[in-house]
């Protein structure tokens, strides 16, 4: 029996994609092999690959500029990877609001010479900065930010204001096909596959392809975007597996009605979180301004922390795992991705209003 699995990644994938899955593990359309065992340059694989591109480009609207990279090294290898890639011997701009665009903004200052534009760290990462807040250099090579910030629940509903000609870049990982995103708008997109794409060890980079061509010489090539692109991701043996995973996705996504009907849902599912919150009486906290709270990740707390261990134990009792909310921030996340249903989430606020009617 499946679980409701609140995780925020490795998470929960769609059954009927998984159960797609295991009937093709073993023979894949009549190959006789699975995907696992086949030869990336083989005609089955190509297939496989340019299927999942072309349905991806489908459903976010991809302008035919970009180019698409199935990657590995998960996120974090992007956080190196982008600035030696793009400074091109320049200063790059990062805005930190939350856990992961600090690690990016960290890791940056090993390759290169990188500036902090703005910071909600003084305030707990619990809203964004306004645009005052922000000192953008006007000749930065980028300008980095993370769209949705997974451990501290804040998600980028509007975008800075970025000086002309500076180049956009998103670490999209844990909200990416949650909505509609206008990609001509980016210079470059990344996004882990462990959320909402398939499994983890695939990496997703979107590039304008102005962008390609600036890597730094100590650049090795599985590193870089411009040797990768060229050889269509597979100058070396990539992430066959997690590539046709993610592939089914983008199908299941796209037989939902594409990413504008993945939204409708989404909304309501968080919506009903979030009312659950408020509608507590002070039991239940999460502490994000209201307009760039999280539709994937949702952070709360209890009003006692000496209840924290009696609320995960009746949710594991109800099937509803991984709800223990980061080390660094505490209390409960819940993590409400496009496979999470709204069965799920619906168990999620029963069990909340009522572990509250009995312990308030
Ligand atoms: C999970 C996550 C990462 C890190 O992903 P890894 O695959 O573990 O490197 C980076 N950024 C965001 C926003 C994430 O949610």
């Amino acid at each position: 029996m499946r679980i409701f699995n609140f995780s925020a990644g490795p998470a929960v994938l769609p059954t009927a994609v998984l159960e797609q899955v295991r009937d093709e593990l073993l023979d894949w359309h009549g190959a006789g092999m699975g995907i696992m065992e086949m030869s990336h340059r083989g005609k089955d694989f190509s297939g496989v690959i340019h299927e999942a591109e072309a349905d991806l480009r489908a459903l976010m609207g991809i302008p035919s500029n970009y180019r698409v990279l199935f990657l590995q090294g998960g996120a974090t290898q992007q956080f190196a990877q982008i600035p030696m890639n793009l400074l091109d011997g320049r200063s790059a701009d990062y805005v930190v609001t939350g856990a992961w665009s600090k690690k990016a903004y960290k890791e940056a200052q090993h390759v290169g010479n990188v500036r902090l534009a703005g910071s909600t760290e003084g305030d707990g990462f619990s809203r964004l900065p306004v645009a005052h807040e922000l000192k953008l250099d006007p000749q930065a090579a980028y300008l980095h930010v993370c769209t949705n910030e997974t451990i501290h629940g804040v998600e980028m509903f509007d975008l800075p204001e970025v000086p002309v000609g500076v180049p956009l870049v998103a670490d999209m990982s844990s909200h990416i096909l949650s909505r509609p995103m206008d990609v001509s708008r980016y210079g470059l997109i990344y996004a882990g596959a462990q959320k909402n794409i398939g499994p983890a060890g695939l990496v997703l980079v979107i590039v304008r392809e102005d962008l390609l061509g600036k890597a730094s010489t100590i650049t090795p090539s599985v590193m870089n975007y411009t040797t990768m692109a060229d050889n269509g991701s597979m100058l070396n043996t990539p992430p066959t597996f997690g590539i046709y995973l993610a592939g089914l996705i983008f199908k299941n996504l796209k037989a939902q009605g594409g990413l504008a009907a993945v939204e409708e849902a989404n909304v309501a599912k968080a919506k009903r979180v979030y009312d659950t919150i408020d509608g507590s009486g002070g039991f239940y906290r999460n502490p994000v301004a209201v307009e760039c709270r999280s539709r994937m990740n949702v952070p709360f707390t209890l009003s006692d922390p000496a209840l924290d261990a009696a609320f995960l134990a009746e949710a594991a009792e109800r099937k509803l795992v991984g709800l223990k909310g980061h080390k660094s921030v505490g209390g409960m996340r819940a993590s409400i991705y496009n496979a999470m249903s709204l069965e799920g989430v619906e168990a999620l606020v029963a069990l909340m209003q009522d572990f509250a009617a009995r312990k308030a």
